[in-house]
């Protein structure tokens, strides 16, 4: 039996995912992890936040969990990046986290995202939670960079309702740049969904200088409105927000001199999307 952390300090649930926080699993012995990460049992999340608008339908609670093996450029979490920077939870205590929700999120259209850093780093425990989500009738949504995609059989696919998926850039070397891996993982997953028709939200962040060469962006909107399941597009427009994490943990931050984008290149970037007849915002 694994012992869970304190969940007192600091709470599990945090006003956004700008908190930063760190070294909230410090204490759990390295064989606790590994059979955390086998069974699912437990996770490890930066947070609980509610009220969110703006990841998935309807209003949402979106767990945030700690744990990404990429390292992008413009990351605004980076505190996330380490598992070990989480608060450990047993599965039990997120079901009823979530289930003291269930009422309010179905009047609401809402439901429950788990975002991360990378949530199929945890990727039992991703099931384990979408499941239990899915069993008291929530609907269920995962934000993915879809690096690990191909831990989830078809049948685990099931339990989502609704899949996030960032594409960062189409250019192969341009992306292994911004965001040290290939995107061929990403792609993958993609092109897996789209055979199973759940529905995608693909999120792509336009940074200046980085992400918004017009033609790779249009090559990021043909290859996804090829797919024939994807929703919605959102042009998510940089921001400096993360900045001080970055300055917490001594990384190296090199985007200091980068501006969020202009108002008409955000719409360039959608106006690209919607040139393949796409919703985008
Ligand atoms: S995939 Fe997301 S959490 Fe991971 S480094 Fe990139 S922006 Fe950060």
């Amino acid at each position: 039996m694994i012992a869970e952390k304190s969940l007192q300090t600091p709470k599990l649930e945090a006003k956004n995912p700008y908190e930063l926080r760190l070294d909230q699993g410090r204490d759990v012995p390295e064989s606790a992890v590994h059979e955390a990460l086998r069974t699912g049992d437990m996770g490890f999340l930066h947070s609980f936040t509610t009220g969110s608008t703006v990841d998935g339908p309807g209003v949402r609670v979106v767990g945030w969990t700690a744990g990404c093996q990429w390292r992008c450029l413009y990351c605004h979490n980076p505190d996330t990046w380490n598992m070990m920077n989480g608060i450990p939870v047993g599965l039990d205590r997120a079901v009823e986290e979530l289930r003291k929700y269930r009422q309010g999120l179905k009047i609401m259209h809402g439901g429950f995202t788990l975002s991360g850093g990378e949530p199929l780093m945890q990727d039992r425990f991703a099931v384990k939670l979408l499941r239990a989500c899915k069993e008291m009738g929530i609907h269920t949504a995962i934000e993915t960079n879809g690096y690990l995609g191909s831990r989830l059989s078809d049948e685990e696919l099931g339990t989502i309702d609704l899949v996030l998926l960032g594409i960062k850039t189409w250019d192969r070397d341009k992306h292994v740049r911004l965001t040290g891996k290939d995107i061929a993982n990403t792609l993958g997953l993609a092109r897996r969904l789209s055979a199973r028709k759940t529905p995608v939200w693909i999120r792509f962040v336009l940074v200046p200088g980085l992400t918004d060469d017009e033609a790779d962006i249009a090559q990021i909107a043909k290859f996804t409105a090829e797919l024939g399941n994807v929703e919605r597009v959102e042009v998510l427009p940089f921001h400096q927000m993360g900045r001080f994490k970055w300055e917490r943990l001594g990384l190296d931050y090199t985007l200091n001199d980068v501006q969020p984008p202009s108002p008409e290149s955000i719409e360039r970037a959608c106006d690209l999307f919607r040139a393949q007849g796409l919703q985008a915002f």
